[in-house]
């Protein structure tokens, strides 16, 4: 019998104990069974069947994961739509919670924003994208349909949690996958709860356990027994270059939705107001934890001045270069290079994601409380402009040229392919810069966010495969495309 078939039956007995009362393991232990009736009718998950999707055990967690995709076959389409349903509805309706919650463990980010990531996952594409497509001709039909993997391994960053896992749910089940997450270990606990929440509701309207689950808590060792699990077919990971290098090396198909550094480049044609306000509400937003968020900013110099009082007249802070000393000295720790003589900055992970006035307490001043960003004028080394901070301060760069600009920003992206951002009205400026940088999202006259669909045209991911290509995720990355062929017939003319 296969280890599918095994858990299959087990749930399957699980359950019929569990409606008429007995305990929800198919072999209760004596002591259990002699205990007195709590009134809960013993139907906590044992260890082995997780209790609604969360388990201890990675190898578990992808058996079970197996038995749900099964099951999930038999439910059909319907099925899919009534799990992305839920999702959808409940990360609404659990936003304002699950966002402090998140916010709470995390320690990183903004509340306003935490929340309106989850109320945007309504907005994420489903089974509607999975269009057969179909050919007829002289030789009869064909029909290339999107079918699914099996199981997926999935693993989150901290930056976003609850909105990756359950954007990714959306895009996964909708393409007839299963999927068991590897979460961020600092926004764990936030992630167990909503998979919970998410499989209480699944099992109680279509039946099925565990179509979702996670580990509960995730190390390096669960993160490589989910890589070296029999039933997962593909991985999907969400975060920086560690986990995208690990994922690679796994030997198995990986979707990377790896790390950015999203220059901006401001020419002489654009207008200053509007870079203004678009970089300061990208850059701000969730406190710059968005990989998509604008990280440093190239102006050039003809119009530096003017961008910058356009930003300070619209919620930003500037900073002088003693200040801005103050805060690289903080946020940054540096060691000894590897040649060159120069050190090596890497970011302290106390700044990230934190407030404005955390930061500005660490430049040494003082800023009105609405403030939403720091900035200050570096040159193009300078490691706010090398690393990706994540932070709500942007350097501001001038450059002579927009072609010294085009290389410069080539150079801080670092080739990570991910996002680029021009403000101008120049369309060979536009087009130059889309082909020097050529990354996954480039957006023009506009915040960030308009790159997915936020005040642009497009839909919603927190998943953006750069590295391996395949872009904004949605339910079609998730699908095998499988050809079937009638020869000679059915063809109606
Ligand atoms: P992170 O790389 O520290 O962690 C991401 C996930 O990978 C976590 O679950 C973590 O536990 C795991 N991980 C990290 N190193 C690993 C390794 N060597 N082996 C196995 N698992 C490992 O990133 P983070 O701080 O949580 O998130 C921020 C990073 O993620 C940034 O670089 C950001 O640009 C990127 N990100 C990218 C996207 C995208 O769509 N491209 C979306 C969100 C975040």
């Amino acid at each position: 019998m296969s280890a599918v078939n095994e858990t299959l039956i087990r749930d399957i007995v699980d359950e019929i104990l569990g409606r008429i009362g007995s305990p929800s393991s198919a072999t209760p232990a004596p002591a259990a069974a002699s205990k007195p009736d709590c009134g809960c009718q013993h139907r906590t998950a044992s260890p082995a069947s997780g209790q609604f999707g969360v388990f201890q055990d990675a190898s578990q967690a992808c058996e079970a994961a197996a038995a749900a995709f099964v099951k999930l076959q038999r439910g059909g389409i319907a099925a899919r739509q009534k799990v992305i349903e839920i999702v959808k509805t409940m990360a609404e309706s659990n936003a304002a919670e699950w966002g402090r919650i998140e916010l709470e463990e995390t320690k990183i980010g903004r509340l306003d924003h935490k929340i309106e990531k989850l109320l945007g996952i309504k907005g994420i594409p489903g089974v509607e994208w999975l269009r057969p497509y179909g050919m007829s001709g002289d030789h009869g039909i064909t029909l290339e349909e999107y079918t699914p993997f099996g199981v997926i391994g999935a693993i989150t960053p901290s930056t976003h949690s609850i909105p990756t896992l359950s954007g990714n749910i959306v895009n996964m089940v909708a393409a007839g996958n299963a999927v068991v997450f590897n979460a961020h270990p600092s926004a764990s606990r936030c992630a167990a709860l909503a998979i919970r929440a998410y499989n209480q509701a699944i099992q109680r309207e279509i039946g099925i356990q565990n179509l979702c689950c996670i580990i509960e808590q995730p190390t390096l060792d669960s993160f490589k027994a989910l890589c070296a699990s029999e039933h997962v077919r593909l991985l999907c990971v969400t975060g920086g270059p560690g986990v995208v290098k690990a994922a690679m090396q796994a030997g198995k198909r990986a979707i990377c939705a790896g790390p950015g550094n999203p220059p901006v480049l401001v020419d002489d044609t654009a207008c200053m107001q509007r870079a203004a306000t678009s970089i300061i509400k990208g850059a701000a937003y969730d406190n710059n934890l968005l990989c998509i968020g604008e990280k440093e900013v190239f102006a050039l110099d003809k119009i530096a001045d003017q961008l910058m009082s356009e930003m300070e007249k619209n919620g930003a802070v500037r900073l002088n270069s003693a200040q801005l000393d103050r805060l690289t000295k903080a946020a940054f720790t540096f060691k000894e290079g590897h040649g060159g003589g120069c050190a090596e900055a890497s970011v302290n992970k106390d700044f990230i994601g934190k407030d404005p006035a955390v930061l500005a307490q660490a430049a040494g001043v003082n800023i009105p409380g609405n403030t939403q960003l720091l900035f200050a004028e570096t040159d193009g080394k300078h490691p706010f402009v090398i690393e990706e901070q994540m932070m709500p301060f942007i350097p501001v760069v001038r450059v002579k040229s927009v072609e010294e600009g085009i290389v410069e920003a080539k150079e801080a992206e670092h080739n990570y392919k991910h996002t680029a951002i021009i403000h101008s009205h120049d369309v060979e400026h536009m087009t130059a810069m889309a082909r020097a940088l050529d990354t996954t999202l480039f957006i023009k006259n506009g915040p960030c966010m308009a790159g997915l669909g936020a005040g642009g045209e497009g839909y919603l991911s927190f998943s953006i495969a750069t590295p391996t290509g395949e872009g904004v995720t949605n339910p079609k990355t998730f699908a095998r495309v499988r050809r079937c062929v009638m020869v000679d017939n059915l063809r109606i003319y």
